[in-house]
């Protein structure tokens, strides 16, 4: 597999190079310079394959030659080791429920994947690899628990003081091992600003090999196309045939791997790119004009992005013809008060607690067959986190359904641990340097 930059169409790096930069020097995306096609074959009986063997014959389609089956398969194994079921809600209505992995949030699929191939190109011998990232909750909980014991790493998770919710820092400061965290007295911003300076100081540079884990990395697109062939297999051996997926969208990788998934060959017959107000591509595909804007905060808050970074890549996929990519991906907008009602229907329809981004994904099913209403397809809506991380959202009667996983009571009954520091970059050095 060989990759180029969105901004150099001549490049041309490993898979390996592509996963330790994280993003070319050139500030572009890393995409594959081939989207090879899976077997027919395989498609016309995926209904036969479980989640990790999908995963694997996916994989080894678009890596080629670049880790060994085996080695592949066990990377595997041990990185998607939890399920991913579509469950049926209605007669053709299902959610996708991506929360079964440790930080209860689809991104797992995306952390625990990078964090294993990482781990798998450092040769032995080779000098710690060194994780910094800020985090506002989400990312950073999955890094954390994405690498927690993979050997010759080390994660060191900034995150602002009182701005994670108790779920979220419980799963930033209870991890231990080979996993750090600092509570910093000020914002994301602040964490953020830390972690880009340490990326630029050449002391740090030269003593440790440190890396973003960037929420671009190749390495966690790629596994995020497992399971759209696997929800397609669930519904394949129930008999449906068309399926359309809404995707709830913030920086746009989610559905860009269902978009990969399909050019790879999985017959999908549309996608759904559902935003909040922070809308740049909803706006984009009415008005043609494609204008990022600060964002919003929403109920929503994974997805207040208003410059999602992976777009660039869609469009690369379908060579920058928006028509083209019009007949596949439809996209539409909700507000909090929409978001709201959302959850209070599916709650009272189909007697599901959806989270906020879940809801939202939702809506735009809902949204879809009305204005669609010749199209029988199967829906499938995806739940990139469980009910549970979010609790201030819900009014108390449908907050009292939500159950809390057994993730979540494991980490209750472990030490918190955090170090303090303030928003002074030396402060942050002297850290790091003390190892
Ligand atoms: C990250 C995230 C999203 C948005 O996914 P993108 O790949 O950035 O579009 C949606 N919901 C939740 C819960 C998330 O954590």
């Amino acid at each position: 597999m060989k990759l180029y930059s969105t901004n150099n169409k001549d490049l041309r790096v490993s898979f390996k190079e592509a996963v330790f930069n994280s993003m070319p020097q050139d500030k572009g995306l890393y995409m594959p310079v081939e989207i090879p096609q899976l077997d027919t074959e395989f498609i016309q009986n995926i209904e036969q394959y479980s989640l990790p063997e999908i995963a694997y014959k996916v994989a080894s389609t678009l890596l080629k030659e670049e880790i060994p089956a085996e080695d592949l398969k066990a990377l595997i194994n041990d990185a998607i080791n939890f399920d991913a079921p579509a469950v049926q809600l209605d007669g053709k209505t299902f959610v996708l429920e991506l929360f079964h992995g440790p930080s209860l949030a689809f991104k797992d699929f995306g952390a625990r994947f990078m964090s294993r191939v990482m781990s798998y190109f450092l040769k032995d011998g080779e000098q710690l690899l060194d994780v910094l990232v800020a985090t506002s909750g989400d990312t950073g909980g999955a890094v954390a628990l994405g690498f927690l014991g993979v050997p010759n790493t080390r994660v060191t998770i900034l995150y602002p003081e009182g701005k994670v919710s108790p779920i979220q820092e419980l799963q930033l400061t209870t991890n231990g091992e080979n996993i750090r965290a600092i509570e910093v007295k000020g914002t994301f911003d602040d964490c953020q600003a830390l972690v880009k300076q340490a990326f630029a100081d050449d002391e740090l540079n030269a003593k440790f090999r440190l890396t973003s884990a960037n929420s671009i990395n190749i390495s966690r697109l790629i596994p995020q196309t497992f399971y759209y062939f696997n929800t397609y297999a669930q519904l394949k051996k129930q008999g449906f045939k068309d399926v359309i997926f809404s995707v709830p969208s913030g920086n746009f990788g989610n559905i860009g791997a269902g978009l990969l998934a399909y050019k790879l060959g999985l017959p999908v017959k549309q996608f759904i790119a559902a935003t909040n107000v922070n809308d740049t591509v909803p706006r984009f595909l009415e008005s043609g004009i494609y204008e990022t804007r600060p964002s919003t905060q929403t109920y929503s808050n994974a997805m207040d992005v208003g410059a999602p970074s992976n777009w660039v890549r869609i469009m690369d996929l379908f060579d920058q013809d928006v028509e083209a990519l019009k007949k596949v991906v439809t996209s539409y907008r909700f507000t909090d008060d929409e978001t709201l009602e959302g959850i209070k229907e599916i709650d009272s329809k189909l007697h599901y607690v959806a989270c906020p981004h879940t809801a939202i994904a939702y809506l735009a099913i809902e949204k879809y067959r009305n204005e669609n209403p010749a199209d029988s397809s199967a829906a499938v809506f995806l739940s990139t986190a469980h009910a549970c991380k979010f609790p201030d959202i819900f009014p108390s009667e449908i907050a009292a359904k939500i159950e809390i996983p057994a993730q979540v009571k494991t980490l209750e009954s472990k030490p918190k641990h955090a170090d303090q520091l303030d928003v002074g970059f030396e402060g942050f050095k002297e850290y790091l340097l003390k190892g």
